[in-house]
């Protein structure tokens, strides 16, 4: 959690015991002209290396990043509140994507055409020049990787805007990456407000390309910022995601994927599983089996031994989630059958906790059925089998992922081909790693991270026809 104060700067503030983490200045439209003004003067000399050059460099920074694992970790826990094994995998997450990118290298390329009636064409890609990247407080480090991988091995530099409330991982990840060879000018991190350091990002007329990673509302403000500037824009919105349980499912793995797929970083993924729905025969034996594995959850401070959920990051962030359970409660549209509170305890008392919760027998018309729910409460209706199952999941704005846990070959190809969603996985849920390309349809955004493509929406393609 944050709070940007008239003094110019951010403190930064632990969510599980609401200690302050550090204070750091923060940023102003005019920092990010200045990014932009270096970047510009530095550019030359990164993007005439050879992309193999670059990659290199970027392999000494997936390497120093995962020496460096555990210091990263413990600083991300503290500020964003997730269990330090979370934290700790998100490192080496972030690790592995530049590792990727820097494997990938060599291999980015123009491509020959075939011969035309003026001779022969080929096309050549080259970097756009400076970009803009804007990131979200769930996974920092990560999606900070999906953004800054691609647009550096493509010859780019990067203005970089983390989320208020977890600037401290991104700028230490930045340092790393520029001890590991990148130019201090070509890669920049400028924390400050969305409105102003996000907007001067987003508006910013020599800025080529932006990568916005955030929610569907935030990013339509950044789409109208953007308007007329003539960049390419990636947005990664929200997401609902359902996750149909068929009755041919392994019960118990489907329970523990729906449990670790809500429940991952207190329910804060944009890849949640955020609805379920469960085919009527083993409604009761799928919705026992969760309710028991849900049980075991512990919570506290991420930085305790043996935790698998912290705290919210935000007090708003639970506010939120509270609000949408008492609704519940008061409307009587679904029963809670476990949690649905705030755990009770003095050492949970000046963090944001909220228990694990289930909804069962929720409506279509619940808010847990048509809004994204960023926390930790999982809503579960009853279905009649896939038809049902398919209309139900496609009946939101979203579009981000989905999942459908079944033996039938056919339920689930029939599943990839209809359900909307920029990824969709078949006895998995929320799993996400570089190779593939991962993004969203509908109101989930527009464009993808991530796979061999990602560095093309950092680069521009020029073609080349020589007549003989
Ligand atoms: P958010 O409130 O939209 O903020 C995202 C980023 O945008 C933050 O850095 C924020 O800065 C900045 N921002 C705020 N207002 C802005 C503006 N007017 N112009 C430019 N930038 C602005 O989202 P969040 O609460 O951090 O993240 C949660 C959301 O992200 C969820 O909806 C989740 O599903 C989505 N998400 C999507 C993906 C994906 O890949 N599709 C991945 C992760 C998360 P401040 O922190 O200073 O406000």
């Amino acid at each position: 959690m944050s709070a940007e104060n008239d003094k110019g700067t951010i403190e930064v503030i632990n969510p599980a015991d609401g200690s302050r983490v550090g204070t750091i200045p923060a940023g102003t439209a005019e920092d990010v002209g200045a990014a932009v003004d270096n970047a510009s003067g530095a550019i030359g000399k990164w993007s005439e290396l050879l992309p193999r050059e670059r990659g290199k460099i970027l392999f000494n920074a997936a390497t120093a990043i995962r020496k460096d694992r555990d210091r990263l970790a413990t600083l991300l826990t503290s500020e964003q509140g997730k269990p330090l094994a979370e934290a700790k995998n998100e490192i080496a997450g972030c690790a592995n994507v530049f590792e990727y990118y820097a494997s990938i290298s060599g291999s980015i390329k123009g491509e020959a055409l075939p011969r035309s009636d003026y001779g022969y064409s080929f096309t050549i890609k080259k970097p756009l020049g400076v970009c803009g990247a804007i990131i979200p407080w769930n996974m920092p480090a990560l999606i900070m990787a999906w953004k800054t991988g691609p647009a550096l091995v493509a010859g780019n530099a990067l203005v970089i805007k983390p989320a208020s409330s977890t600037p401290l991982t991104c700028l230490e990840i930045a340092s790393v990456i520029r001890g590991a060879g990148v130019p201090e000018d070509i890669l920049r991190v400028t924390p400050g407000s969305g409105g102003e350091v996000g907007t001067a990002i987003a508006s910013h007329p020599e800025i080529r390309a932006v990568s916005f990673t955030g929610s569907t509302e935030t990013g339509k403000e950044v789409e109208e910022a953007a308007c007329g500037t003539g960049k390419h824009l990636t947005l990664e919105l929200g997401g609902s995601d359902p996750m149909i349980v068929c009755d041919d499912a392994d019960i118990a793995a489907a329970a523990a994927g729906a449990i670790a797929g809500r429940f991952y970083n207190c329910g804060q993924t944009c890849t949640a599983v955020k609805r379920l729905f469960v085919f009527e025969d083993v409604a009761d034996e799928f919705t026992g089996a969760l309710q028991a594995v849900a049980e075991k959850i512990t919570i506290g401070n991420g930085l305790s031994p043996g935790i698998r959920m912290g705290p919210l990051n935000s007090s708003l962030g639970r506010e939120k989630i509270e609000k949408l359970v008492e609704g519940i409660r008061e409307s009587g549209d679904g029963t809670i059958i476990a949690g649905g509170k705030r755990p009770e305890g003095s050492e949970y008392d000046k963090g944001f906790f909220y228990e694990p919760t289930i909804v069962s027998g929720v409506s279509g018309d619940s808010p847990l059925m048509n809004e994204e729910v960023f926390g930790p409460v999982l809503p579960v209706a009853v279905v009649s089998g896939m038809d049902e199952a398919i209309e139900a999941a496609n009946s939101t704005r979203y579009g981000l992922g989905a999942s459908i846990w079944t033996k039938s070959i056919s339920r689930a190809a029939r599943v990839a081909e209809e359900i909307d969603a920029g990824i969709v996985w078949v006895n998995k849920h929320l799993k996400i790693p570089p190779e593939v390309p991962f993004g969203g349809e509908k109101a989930s955004g527009t464009g993808r991270e991530n796979g061999i493509y990602a560095p093309d929406r950092y680069m521009t393609e020029k073609t080349v026809i020589i007549t003989p």
